[in-house]
């Protein structure tokens, strides 16, 4: 099912839409910015859901600013951000707010996975693969900074043509957390720069 929605006071549109059918049933959401589906190659963007940064304006992570920096490149560009209902990296609302506790206590964000039982990462993009394919998309450009990401929809068939890299959006607040992305998630942000770091992404 598609619904056209007005963002953010008006300034973007987009359709959103649903699915059925998806490997894990959950309610993966689309995003379609313009004409997005008659371009051959489509710029794409993959954020999975945060509850505490997306809504509640969190200063824990850089979800947030993330997702607002995709919607307004998206919809300047043409494109289709793919909502992935897989908070906490795939552990859960209640799981990732345990692991703020122990964060809090002094581990980094893949340290208290662990000390809840948990892998680094339980995201699983199969899903966005099944969502690419509904739409008849096999190849796209990615939006990320995360080379991980692109692996992964490759394995499930989904060509990535380029790998392009969002913002950097480091505060006080949220610089441990980026940190243990770069140095356990092999994360290319330049943490000491304004913009993230350029590596493998061809113009
Ligand atoms: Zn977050």
């Amino acid at each position: 099912m598609t619904i056209p929605v007005h963002l953010d006071t008006d300034t973007f549109s987009a359709e959103f839409v649903s699915f059925h059918g998806l490997v894990d049933s959950r309610e993966h959401l689309a995003l379609v910015f313009g004409n997005a589906l008659e371009q051959g190659v489509p710029l794409v963007r993959l954020h999975s859901e945060c509850l505490t940064g997306d809504v509640f304006g969190s200063a824990r992570c850089d979800c947030g600013p993330q997702l607002r920096e995709s919607t307004k490149l998206l919809s300047a560009r043409v494109g289709l951000l793919l909502y992935l209902r897989q908070e906490g990296r795939g552990i859960g609302l209640y799981n990732k707010i345990d692991a703020y506790r122990l964060q809090d206590a002094g581990m980094d964000t893949f340290q208290a996975n662990r000390a809840l039982n948990f892998d680094d990462d339980h995201r699983d993009y199969r899903v966005a693969a099944q969502m690419l394919c509904a739409f008849g998309i096999r190849e796209i450009d990615l939006l990320t900074n995360k080379p991980a990401k692109a692996a992964q929809l490759t394995a499930c068939g989904i060509t990535v043509r380029r790998r392009l890299p969002t913002g950097v959006h480091v505060t006080e607040a949220n610089r441990r957390y980026l940190q243990a992305k770069v140095d356990r998630a092999s994360h290319i942000i330049d943490i000491t720069g304004t913009r993230a770091a350029q590596t493998g992404v061809p113009e």
